[in-house]
Formats: C-alpha cells, structure tokens, sequence
C-alpha cells in the first residue's frame, strides 16, 4: 500500500495547513478582526434580503455579480475619488481567494513570485500551493527595519524579474502604508510583473494616506486587492474584492470556479455595502484605540511599531513566545507573528485593549521578579 503522503503532490508533503489558533478566550486579538458585532439596523437588512433570496436558491447565482460588483465600485470611488468602474471589480470568498485567482491566472510552475518579508504570510503560501516558485526578498537590508526601502525593492524587482510581486499596504504584520512613489517605481521596473498591492488594511490609515487606487488608469499590469473582513468588521461573510484594468479582471474568469460567489453571500455582502456608513462607523474608534494601544505599550516600556492598521506590532519582549503563552493563561491571545522579540496585537473595544495592556504589565513584572 502506497502512503497518502507519498501520493500527494510533491510540494505539498509534510506541509501544515494554514491555523492561526481559534481559541475560545475572553480577549481574542490575534486575526485583526473587528471587535464589534454587526450593527442591527444591517442584521435586520441582511435577515430580509437572504429571506428574499432563498426561494430562488434552486438556481444557481449570478455568475457576473453584477450588482455586487456596482456596489464595491461606488464605495471605491465615493472613498477614494478614484474612477473606477464595475467592470474593473473582481471579487471572491475572501481577498486570499481573489489573490489565489491572480496566481492561478499570472503564477504556476515554472513562474515566480516576489514578496518583502516580513509580510502577509498568505502570500507565499497561496503563491506555493499554486506551483509558484516564492523569492523572500528584504524590505530594509537592516532587518530591524520594518519600512520597505524603495531603492532596494527596485533593484530586487530587477535582479529577480518575477512574474507577480505582492506588495502590501498597510502592511502585515509591521503595520505602515506605503509610500505611492515606491509603487510607482516598483511597476515601472518591470515591464512584465503583475503588482498587486494588498490593502487590506486601507481604511484603518492615518490621514493623507492615499491608495494606490489613484495609480490605476494606465497601468495594466497593477492590482489593489481590498476586503470586508476587516473595516468593514466583515471576516465572516467572507468577502475580498479587487480594482484592476478591466481586461484583467476579464482573465481572472478563466480560473475562477463556475458560480464561486453564492447568492447568499451575494445578498449578504450587498445588504452590508448598502449601508457602508454603519458598517465603518467603528473605524475612527478603532483608529483612537490602536494609538491607545500603541502609547500604552510605549508606557510599558516596550517598542510599538507605528501602525496604519487596526494592529500594533509590538518589539522589546526577551522571549516573545513565552509572553505569547503567559498572555494567553491571563485570558489574552495576540499573534505571535515569527519576528524575534515581537507580537502583534489587534486593536479591539477600548475595554479589551486595557486588558490586555493590563496583562502585558503583569506579565513584564513578573519576569523582572523572576530574574
Ligand atoms: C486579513 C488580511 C486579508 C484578508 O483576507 P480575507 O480572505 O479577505 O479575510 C488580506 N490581506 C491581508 C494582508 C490581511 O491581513
């Protein structure tokens, strides 16, 4: 009898699956979700429009999205001032499914994909389990600097000549914005990489952080992926969406599943962007508690990241897994995101955020007694 291990496909033996832990806790900061639930004037919406749908579930879904993708394209202009149309919108069951769609159309065996690490871990991931090769490159050539250094994103986007870069803003798990000139010079350094810039984060930013929406007209080649799971306090809805040229969007219905976007989540997602303004008033509380967090960890003495997301990277911990552990045994789970000496913590209601700074006190005094 031949193993299943020996039969799976070469690259995915003895790999382990995607699992940031999903434990129930009393202070959960460690997904970057939103901390506050659905507002019910959306819950109600949301309850009548499924009713509405369900009837007609016999069928399959509008393939096209079309209404969906009306909607995504009016908050992206109303937002961002950016003239994006609906034929520029593709969307998916995440944004990790629409990236999965860009390196299933433009990556693949014999391809490769550039990142700047330390970043989003989805993107090697999804890069590998689709066939293409992943490049680690550097962000800073001093490691314990987190902001991309532009010159060497160029000279690493030369030297490598890769089909597809990820480039991320705001970025996870470090937590700043890029600078749009680094996007600019990243595309034109290449004349055949797909860029896609991953902004997850977006609206989270502090002000006069513009998109790279803005760089869209006259570049083919560039990509802004966006999602609903985290301003829009959306993740279980499953809901990722991007702007791009529309012939782009057009190749990305080669690789797509037939009917991906049910009429469930069709009818979920547009009942929620109808009310976009509910749904994102959170955002500038969010914002005040993530500065909160930051200048409380400043207090503690430890090293916050600035951030233009809803996340602060923390440094200054000896053993950042032992204070991930001693966190969690006081009811607190933040990430520990594989960078020496820090954890990443979400920013969630300003109550969550003084427990956790008050667990973080207790857990640094009690390694000074201990030492
Ligand atoms: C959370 C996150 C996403 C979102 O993934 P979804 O599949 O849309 O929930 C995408 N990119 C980055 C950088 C993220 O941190």
């Amino acid at each position: 009898m031949t193993s299943l291990q020996e039969l799976v496909r070469p690259e995915l033996r003895g790999q382990t699956p995607y699992g940031a832990p999903q434990l129930d806790v009393p202070v959960a900061l460690n997904t970057n979700e939103s901390s506050y639930p659905v507002p019910q004037v959306v819950v109600e919406q949301i309850a009548r429009d499924v009713a509405g749908v369900a009837s007609s579930l016999n069928r399959y879904p509008d393939r096209e999205f079309a209404r969906l993708r009306e909607l995504l394209a009016g908050y992206l202009r109303r937002t961002t001032g950016a003239p994006v149309t609906a034929q520029q919108i593709w969307a998916a069951n995440g944004s990790n499914e629409v990236l999965q769609h860009i390196v299933q159309a433009f990556g693949g065996a014999g391809r490769t994909a550039l990142g700047f690490t330390p970043s989003y871990s989805m993107h090697p991931l999804i890069s590998e389990r689709n066939g293409t090769t992943w490049i680690d490159g550097l962000r800073d050539a001093d490691p314990a600097k987190f902001d991309l250094d532009g010159d060497l994103a160029v000279e690493q986007t030369r030297a490598h000549d890769p089909e597809v870069i990820f480039l991320c803003s705001p970025n996870n798990p470090t937590g700043t914005a890029l600078d749009l000139s680094i996007v600019r010079r990243v595309y034109d350094a290449t004349d055949r990489a797909i860029v896609v810039v991953d902004e997850a984060y977006t609206e989270f930013s502090r002000a006069g952080t513009p998109s790279a929406l803005s760089l869209l007209p006259g570049r083919d080649r560039l990509v802004v992926s966006r999602t609903m799971s985290k301003a829009f306090a959306f993740a279980g809805a499953r809901l990722g969406y991007l702007a791009a040229a529309p012939e782009f969007t057009q190749l990305l219905r080669l690789v797509r599943l037939p009917y991906h976007l049910s009429t469930v989540t069709q009818a979920v997602a547009c009942a929620a962007l109808e009310h976009t303004d509910t749904m994102l008033a959170m955002v500038d509380k969010i914002k005040t508690t993530r500065d909160d967090l930051l200048a409380g960890c400043a207090a503690l003495g430890l090293q916050p990241v600035p951030s233009d997301a809803n996340f602060v990277l923390v440094g200054g911990f000896d053993d950042a897994a032992a204070t991930w552990q001693a966190l969690l045994d006081r009811g607190v789970l933040v990430r520990d995101v594989g960078i020496p000496h820090h954890l990443r913590i979400t920013a969630g209601t300003p109550e969550e955020n003084d427990t956790a700074l008050r667990a973080l006190r207790a857990v640094l005094e009690k390694e000074l007694t201990n030492e």
